[in-house]
């Protein structure tokens, strides 16, 4: 613990106090919304020693504002980081990451559990580049080294996984891919800074889509990276040219819902810990994911790793897609919408929401069943979530 404010021991001081000081216009306890997209300045003398990089300050809108500056670090505070990005979404985070650090021809390295819109980005938009992808299973270093060529750039995967919420291990990652002067990208969406802080493994940059944990309250779309102020310095480029920014509102949004990070995290990822051990014993459960669980195949590496297992807890039911369409329907806490992380519980079925353009044949290949179900718990109370659970079970 220090008596710095922006710099204290504990992850929720920091997530309440970190990056907020640094507006002098008044002495606001919050950050003022910076409601404009231009900034002015006094006389073409100011304009001159701005551009000679004598002072720093605002210019445009599309290249910097105060109120995303200061959710920038508080992302850093959080995530260890030197320096950080706030983009319009985390698909915007993710995109402009690979267009910044991608060469023309260049190889690129994802995990098989991968954001659909991702893959979606790298079939459709990266080939056009000539950049090839090689996908991995998740979770095996093994596999990483082996897809390894001369060329390759980035690796990209998420920790947790999206929907099997399989978990990496960073650091031994970070050894196979720098031995070849690959870089390591994490999204950490699912864990957010409070559960697992890739960077301190030696990952080159960890991405969020701030949508979820960190703006918390499924009312706002946002994207961050953090990372070296090296490595973060192009994709600030990028984005300023590519133009996925946020506006001020947003930012206050994002700022405000990252206030309380540490202790939603905390109901999080109790919350989780209980459904998945209820879950587990229920003989109408056929199986439980949850990285929490010993039955997890990375359990050993997240308990070693992570602070937390999150909110989401997936499971598959011992019954086929319509009797997981009466469960799902039969849940009366949760809302059926896609999405994760924020206060109000969601509930899904990945063959439905995600893959139902998909044959029952296409989703088992993605290793998608048909009676799969992705909880992500709120901030309710876990003996609330586990009742309602139990009634909706009783209707398959
Ligand atoms: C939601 C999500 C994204 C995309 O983020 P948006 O903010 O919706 O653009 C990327 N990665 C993961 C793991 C996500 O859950």
């Amino acid at each position: 613990m220090s008596g710095d404010p922006e710099k204290p021991g504990g992850h929720s001081t920091r997530a309440v106090h970190a990056g907020e000081r640094e507006h002098h216009e008044s002495d606001a306890v919050t950050t003022p919304i910076h409601q404009t997209s231009t900034f002015w300045f006094k006389n073409s003398a100011e304009l001159r020693a701005f551009q000679e990089g004598r002072t720093t300050r605002d210019e445009y809108g599309r290249y910097g504002n105060p109120t995303w500056r200061a959710v920038e670090r508080k992302v850093c505070a959080l995530e260890g980081a030197e320096a950080s990005v706030l983009f319009a979404s985390g698909m915007c985070a993710a995109t402009t990451i690979f267009f910044a650090l991608l060469p023309k021809d260049g190889h690129l390295i994802v995990t098989s559990d991968c954001y659909r819109r991702t893959r979606q980005f790298i079939d459709e938009y990266l080939v056009k580049l000539g950049v090839e992808t090689t996908i991995v299973e998740p979770a095996d270093t093994k596999k990483v080294a082996d897809a390894i060529r001369d060329n390759t750039a980035l690796f990209f995967t998420e920790s947790p996984t999206n929907p099997y919420l399989r978990v990496i291990d960073v650091a031994e990652t970070v050894e196979v891919c720098h031995a070849r002067g690959v870089k390591v990208i994490i999204d950490g969406t699912f864990a957010s800074p409070i559960n697992h802080r890739p960077l301190e493994d030696g990952a080159d940059l960890v991405i969020h889509s701030a949508t979820k944990y960190l703006g918390g309250h499924n009312d706002l779309l946002a994207g961050v990276a953090a990372g070296s102020a090296e490595a973060i310095q192009p994709i600030r480029d990028a984005v300023g040219v590519l133009g996925g920014v946020t506006d001020a509102n947003t930012a206050y949004l994002l700022l405000r819902g990252m206030k309380t990070l540490g202790i939603r995290m905390e109901k999080h990822n109790a919350n989780g810990l209980a459904l998945a051990t209820w879950l587990e014993q229920h003989p109408k459960v056929r199986r439980v994911y949850y990285p929490g669980l010993e039955s997890h195949p990375d359990h050993t590496t997240a308990k070693r790793i992570m602070d937390g297992y999150g909110g989401v807890v997936t499971f598959e039911l011992e019954t086929d897609f319509d009797g997981a369409v009466r469960f799902v329907d039969g849940c009366k806490i949760p809302y059926l919408a896609p999405s994760l992380g924020g206060v109000e519980a969601l509930i899904e079925m990945p063959a439905l929401m995600s893959f139902w353009d998909r044959t029952p044949e296409e989703r088992a290949a993605l290793g998608i069943s048909d009676s799969l179900v992705r909880y992500s718990t709120g901030i309710e109370e876990a003996a609330d979530l586990i009742a309602d659970i139990e009634q909706a079970l009783e209707a398959i």
